[in-house]
């Protein structure tokens, strides 16, 4: 079945938070720079100054005063009302750790904030719509799991330490046996999901001693909507489902002085974002027979929500600040390979 809704099926962009203090302290200067109108962005390098700024362009770019509301009325809206058709969607958000992706993703949860994460702005819109919607009965569930080091753990399980596992079948496709779902029938439960997730994430690293920002979280939203059909008297059944994806941060571990098993485990984290890179990349590429999808968890739980009838959003978060440029230039790089 061909997708309904027209227009690519992957689209990236970028946004640039503000410089901070600490920036500010270290006297970092501003190397970023952004043309909103042809969706470029420069990026200077200050120690090469006979070298041209390196430029790139994006399906959009959001300079440092943007705010989350015109990112989601762009870019997500969309992908939402393609849930709501019955289709699969996922967002990622990309970059460096500490340069906006929970911010962009969950953001200030204050009602009426412009700067409402991207997370609580599809609760808001799906459920908006299943309240209009007459005629037609929803019937809406999210879970709640984090990635980390290729173990899988429900966040909104009873226990956040124990492991689950992958499987294929023949219905149901990949899937996580034992993976809590949690009906919603407001914004406020799909908040106080996350926010119980959120808790969970960070006292798992806790108790077993890891960094919750080399972790992926994915919050999945699956909207079941049954209408019955005036001509056959039959319930019609479209499922969709959303994937909001925190990933990793994505800085090499040089720059983490991590050692030993860190060491090991940040190699795998950048594995699986490689893996998610390649992946997005066969499909963007069109002629690829073969989309590696099996070399990551991550990909092979996103499997049902990448390609075909899916569409995919990448938001790549970047800092401002030349002692970022390394890490900035990478996320560039990777968001480049994505579209
Ligand atoms: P990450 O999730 O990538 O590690 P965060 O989203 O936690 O990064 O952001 C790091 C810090 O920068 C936070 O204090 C956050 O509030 C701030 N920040 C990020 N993006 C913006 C933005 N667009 N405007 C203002 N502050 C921001």
């Amino acid at each position: 079945m061909a997708a309904s809704n027209t227009g690519e099926t992957v689209r990236v962009i970028v946004r640039c938070r503000p410089i901070n203090q600490r920036e500010i302290d270290l006297k970092s200067q501003t190397i970023v720079s952004m043309n909103t109108q042809i969706n470029q962005i420069m990026l200077e390098n200050i120690e090469q100054s006979n070298e041209p700024p390196k430029q790139f362009t994006f399906d959009a770019v959001y300079p440092v005063d943007s705010v989350t509301e015109n990112i989601y009325a762009d870019s997500v809206f969309p992908l939402v009302e393609s849930v709501l058709e019955g289709y699969n969607a996922t967002v990622f958000a990309y970059g460096q750790t500490g340069s906006g992706k929970s911010y962009t993703m969950q953001g200030i949860n204050t009602p009426g904030s412009l700067q409402r994460g991207v997370i609580p702005r599809s609760f808001e819109h799906i459920f908006e719509a299943s309240s209009v919607a007459a005629g037609t009965k929803y019937l809406i569930r999210a879970s709640y799991l984090e990635i980390y080091n290729e173990s899988i753990r429900d966040l909104l399980g009873k226990d956040v330490k124990a492991t689950l596992d992958l499987k294929e079948h023949v219905d149901k496709g990949v899937h996580v046996p034992n993976l809590t779902w949690h009906q919603c029938t407001s914004v406020v439960d799909c908040e106080r999901l996350m926010d119980k997730g959120n808790k969970s994430r960070v006292t798992g690293a806790t108790l077993m001693n890891k960094d919750s920002s080399r972790s992926h979280s994915i919050f999945t939203i699956l909207t079941e909507m049954c209408t019955r059909s005036e001509l056959d008297g039959k319930d019609h059944i479209r499922v969709g489902k959303l994937n909001l994806v925190d990933l990793a941060g994505s800085e090499r571990q040089s720059k983490t002085h991590a050692e030993g098993e860190r060491l090991r485990e940040a190699t795998r984290i950048n594995l699986s974002l490689s893996a998610l890179g390649n992946v997005i990349s066969a499909l963007v590429d069109g002629h690829s027979k073969h989309i590696p999808y099996r070399d990551s968890k991550l990909t092979r739980l996103l499997q049902d929500s990448l390609g075909g009838n899916t569409k995919t959003l990448m938001i790549a978060a970047i800092s401002p600040a030349h002692d970022n440029y390394d890490e900035t230039l990478s996320t560039l790089r990777y968001a480049n390979r994505a579209k």
